[in-house]
């Protein structure tokens, strides 16, 4: 690890995840009938540098990672029926079997914890699927710190990041929260100075991108914006935080899908400090200094594409 990010660590404040994830009531125990509200946020890739091919198949990368106020909502309470386990989800486009993040996290907490009283999970999703967004793991994050709460369990974070490891590399983060410094395959963080607040303007083509067939495809290399990165962070420098956007993914993905550029040239041309794509695709995000510059861009936009969001960072 360079220096620069070993003097981040070490002057960075102590995380208080549960700031991020959290909307709990005031007693949420099941004793209490209580149940848990989490706020299931979703991520940008400001950087991603894909590194190398490692002997599993999977890539190492270093990514600077933000968190933004897009979110689900799990809300998980003790079944009034007798179901073990039950999913409800308001898009009925995606599984509530195990094949559902939610699911296979409750289910492992469920069996690893003795957990015996029902429990239902109802999703509300906004963060668009597949979408480079970690929707999904961000959801399987809520659930994971929800139950933990709900039931007392007292399981700490970095255990819960490591259970949260196995069913997704962004799951970490999404516990983690604020801004950070991804590396191995997305696993290993370092959290790093707040992020200033910023528009977020979203938009996320609906056409499907394959995740490991743009990683395949990708030719890994370095790329010298990460220290200019994290230098306009502890500076608080939002400009300078755009102009080091990186994405290795963004040209295979571009090749496939002509439109990612399409909407990042117009959410420049239209006033964004800079614009890029986040994870492997398809979303596109720019940066604006006022929220009404921002909101015109969306009007243009949405002549491109049809779902976009406007958003803000979080810390
Ligand atoms: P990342 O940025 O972490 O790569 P993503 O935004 O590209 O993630 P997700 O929305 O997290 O993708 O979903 C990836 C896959 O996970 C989808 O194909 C979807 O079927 C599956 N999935 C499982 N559970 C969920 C969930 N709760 N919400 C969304 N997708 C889910």
């Amino acid at each position: 690890m360079d220096s620069k990010v070993q003097d981040v660590r070490l002057s960075s404040p102590s995380v208080n995840f549960m700031a991020h994830v959290c909307a709990y009531p005031k007693d949420p125990r099941p004793s209490a009938g209580g149940f848990v509200q989490m706020r299931a946020f979703s991520k940008i890739n400001l950087i991603l540098d894909v590194l190398r091919k490692r002997s599993d198949g999977y890539h190492d990368l270093r990514s600077v990672m933000q968190m933004l106020a897009l979110h689900d909502t799990v809300t998980i309470s003790i079944s009034k029926n007798n179901n073990g386990f039950q999913l409800i989800c308001s898009d009925p486009a995606l599984p509530t079997d195990d094949r559902n993040l939610v699911t296979k996290a409750a289910k492992f907490l469920i069996k690893e914890y003795n957990i015996v009283q029902p429990i239902c999970i109802q999703l509300e999703k906004r963060i668009p699927q597949a979408a480079g967004l970690a929707g999904g793991s961000s959801d399987c994050a809520a659930t994971l710190v929800g139950i933990n709460q709900l039931f007392d369990l007292n399981i700490p974070l970095h255990t819960l990041m490591e259970i949260g490891q196995r069913f997704g590399a962004d799951v970490p983060f999404c516990l983690l929260g604020g801004t950070a410094l991804a590396e191995g395959i997305g696993e290993k963080l370092t959290p790093l100075p707040v992020h200033p607040h910023c528009w977020v303007l979203l938009a996320c083509p609906d056409i499907y991108v394959s995740t490991a067939a743009i990683f395949n495809k990708c030719k890994p290399g370095v790329s010298n914006n990460i220290d200019d990165m994290i230098t306009a962070l502890a500076k608080g420098n939002l400009r300078d935080i755009a102009k080091n956007f990186n994405n290795d993914l963004a040209d295979v993905t571009i090749k496939l899908h002509p439109i990612i550029q399409k909407l990042i040239n117009e959410m420049i041309t239209q006033g964004a400090m800079n614009a890029a794509m986040s994870g492997s695709g398809p979303s596109v995000f720019g940066y604006f200094l006022d929220k009404e510059t921002a909101k015109k861009t969306q009007v243009k936009i949405e002549n491109i594409t049809g779902r976009t969001f406007l958003t803000e960072t979080i810390n």
